[in-house]
This record gives structure tokens, sequence and C-alpha cells, in this order.
């Protein structure tokens, strides 16, 4: 039993980023966060955050262990510390895109650092770096518990007719192509706070959650279990996000490598950096900007908007009817979270199902809390996600344990 006051490190590692924050448990205050962005390049950056002050240090050609141990020393230090001591952090949260079969956290071992290796054919920027990071860790504190928190676990409930594709049985099984789904803590904890505003058990509802941010994925759950996402194998499927296609004709791939020269190497960058909001607008993959674009008459914009709506609308209607009906629809993530226009074209025309979001409860909401009018039959909800929250879970019922 570990006594109050327990600092806590959570790192993600991206392909050519690291971010990180420290928190205190048990209640999972925030004490200091950052982020080392364009690692390996000639402008690799660091950013520090400590309540209201900010750093910001150049760190030219760094990867990702001189990032790591430029963290060690910003946590350490006189004015940025939050710490004196590494060792006083007593526990690291890895957090993972692909965990494959993983259906929950798993204390790091060296064999769940191969496996997470072993799953970088499905995401491999992401998991690459995530074990460069983790060995790091484990060498830089060796005392701390380390535990891996998985985005893609909270979905392993998805039964096998929605999660296998129309692809050869023995080639799915052999090469492990199924969905796994992602942002699984994110969903956990909207799903879970949706259950707490509207004063109901968990497990006695049924939530579509739409994590809409620069990657987008929108998730049916019945009774706290994940039955189907919008995202696949990969992050990659699902709803246009900010640079990424999202779901299209596989015969797409093909004509475009054929007929725009772009290599078997190249395909992966280009569906997930060139398409999207940015490609379909042509003007930005921030939604702030389209929107802000299609206020002003912006015509590719407007269509760029109707288009992320139209396909975020077609998720809910497929999920409330898979799940015979839902009690709340839930919205978090950037766009979710700040864009009432969004909210307001997704949930428009549901009066057939006797639900109405209320325009000015849409406008004003700060935070989390209802968004639909008094009589509305499914409930309309916005939850600014927390992942770390769920993390920092882990990570202090374990160290309980331990
Ligand atoms: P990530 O998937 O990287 O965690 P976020 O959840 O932070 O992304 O979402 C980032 C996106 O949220 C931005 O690209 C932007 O498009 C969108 N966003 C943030 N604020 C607003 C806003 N006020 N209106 C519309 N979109 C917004």
């Amino acid at each position: 039993m570990k006594s109050q006051n327990v600092k806590v490190l959570i790192i993600n590692a991206g392909s050519s980023s690291l971010k990180y924050s420290v928190l205190e448990c048990p209640g999972a205050t925030p004490l200091a966060k950052g982020i080392a962005e364009r690692l390996n390049t000639a402008t690799a950056c660091f950013n520090h955050r400590k309540g209201d002050q900010k750093w910001t240090w150049d760190i030219p050609s760094a990867n990702h262990g001189d990032a790591i141990r430029k963290m060690l020393n910003v946590l350490t230090g006189a004015n940025t510390g939050v710490i004196t001591n590494t060792s006083e952090l007593q526990a690291v949260g890895h957090r993972i895109v692909h965990g494959g079969k993983y259906s929950g956290p798993a204390v790091v071992t060296d064999e769940v650092v191969t496996d997470i290796e072993s799953y970088a054919i499905y995401a491999p920027l992401h998991n690459r770096a995530a074990a460069v990071g983790i060995r790091l860790m484990r060498e830089m504190l060796p005392h701390s518990l380390h535990m891996t928190v998985f985005d893609t676990s909270f979905h392993r409930t998805i039964p096998p007719h929605a999660h296998l594709y129309g692809v050869q049985y023995e080639l799915a099984q052999k090469l492990g192509i199924r969905r796994y789904g992602f942002h699984g803590s994110s969903h956990q904890y909207v799903a879970e706070r949706t259950a707490e505003l509207m004063k109901k058990p968990l497990d006695s509802i049924k939530i579509i959650t739409c994590h809409l941010g620069a990657g987008s994925s929108i998730t049916a759950i019945d009774r706290g279990r994940s039955v189907d996402t919008s995202m696949g194998m990969t992050p990659l499927e699902g709803v246009v996000m900010g640079t990424r296609t999202g779901s299209m004709d596989p015969a797409i791939v093909e004509l475009l490598m054929k007929h725009e020269n772009i290599s078997i190497d190249q395909i992966d960058e280009f569906m997930n950096r060139k398409n999207g909001l940015q490609g379909l607008s042509g003007i930005s993959s921030d939604m702030r900007d389209i929107v802000e674009a299609a206020q002003k008459g912006h015509p590719r914009a407007k269509l760029t908007l109707d288009i992320h709506n139209y396909q975020v609308r077609k998720y809910i209607g497929s999920y409330h009817f898979i799940l015979g009906g839902v009690d709340a629809i839930t919205f978090t993530a950037g766009i979710g979270e700040n864009s009432d226009y969004c909210r307001a074209e997704i949930c428009k025309d549901m009066d057939f199902l006797k639900t109405k979001l209320d325009p000015e409860k849409n406008k004003a909401i700060r935070g989390e809390g209802f968004i639909n009018t008094k009589d509305s039959k499914i409930k309309l909800l916005v939850v600014p996600t927390n992942e770390e929250l769920i993390i920092t879970r882990v990570l202090w019922d374990n160290l309980q344990k331990s």
C-alpha cells in the first residue's frame, strides 16, 4: 500500500515527438507537462509547462533518447522541476497506440516490449518509437513501476462479426487482420463520465461516444463494453480526419499508385498525412480554419464540413441501430469539445428519434454537460476527454498492489 502524494509520469512516444506529463496520485493532479517535437530534424524543439509557466528550448537533431534525458533534467531542474530526484517517479505509464492481443494494461517485461515491436506491422511509426521509448525509460528509471496502456485494449470486447473484414479467414488469422479500434482510454473515460453525469450505472445504459479531434473515432458502447468502433486495423479507417482519408474503396489505393506514381513506401504516408480535411479543403487540417473559411463563403471549406459531419452522422445512425437504441451521444476531443457548429450539424433533424439539441446550451457549453433540450429522449453531452486520468488510475491501482 502506497502513501498519498505519489508522483507518476505518463509518456507518449510518437514517431517524431515525445509527450509527457507528471501527475500526483491519487487525485491525478497535473504538475507538469511537455512535448519534444520534430525529433531527428534540425528544428527539433522542447516545450515544458509547469502551472502557468512555460519554457521552450531548441534541441537541433535531438533523438528520442536526447529528449528523454532533457525531460528528466527539466523535471528535476531548480525552476522547471516538480521533483528533486527521478526516484520520486514511482510509476511510468507508457501510452501505446497498438496493443494487438492485449485486452488490458500490462506491467512492462521484455516480452511485452517484443510484442509491441511485433505490432509495428500495423502501426509502424508509432509502435517502433514507443518500444524505443520504453527501453530507454526502463534504463533511466530502473526502480519505477513501468506499465503500458494500449489504445486498442478497450475494444477487445468487439465481437468477431464486427471485428472481422471480408478478407480470407486464414489470411486474417495469420496476419491478425481485424478491427482493433483506437482512442480506447478516451472512449472509456467519456463513457464512465457520461454515466456519472446521467446518474445511472454504466452497466445499465447504451452510449455512442464521438471522439472528434485531429484523429477521430466513434464507438458504440453497450453497458460499458465497446461493441463496435469506426477505426479499424489501423487509425486510418472511419470518418475523414485532419490529414487522413478515413474509409474508402480499397481500389483507390491501386489507382493512386498506378496513376500518381506513389510507391508502396509512400502510400501509407500519403493516406495518413496528405488527405482528409486538409486535402479536401485545400486550406488546413485544422477544423477551426475550415469553419472560419466556410463562414466567409469558401465553397470547398463548406463541402469539407458537410462531408465530415455527414460521415459522423452515418456512424451514429448505424450504431444507434445495432445497439437497438441509445441513451446518450457524447462528444469529446478537439472538435467534439469545441465546435458548436459541428455538433449542431451532426445532431440536426433527430426529431424522428424524439431527440433535440438545445442551440443555446450547445453554444454556451464550456467543459462538460448536457446540450439537449429538456424533453429530448436521447441525452446529448459534451465531456472533455481525460486519457491521463485512466492511465494514472491504472498506475495507482498497481502501485497499491505492489
Ligand atoms: P489529437 O487527436 O491530436 O489529440 P485534439 O483532440 O487536440 O487532437 O483535436 C485537435 C483538433 O481539434 C484541431 O486540429 C482542430 O481541428 C480541432 N479544434 C480545436 N478547437 C476547435 C474549435 N474551437 N472549433 C473547431 N475545431 C476545433
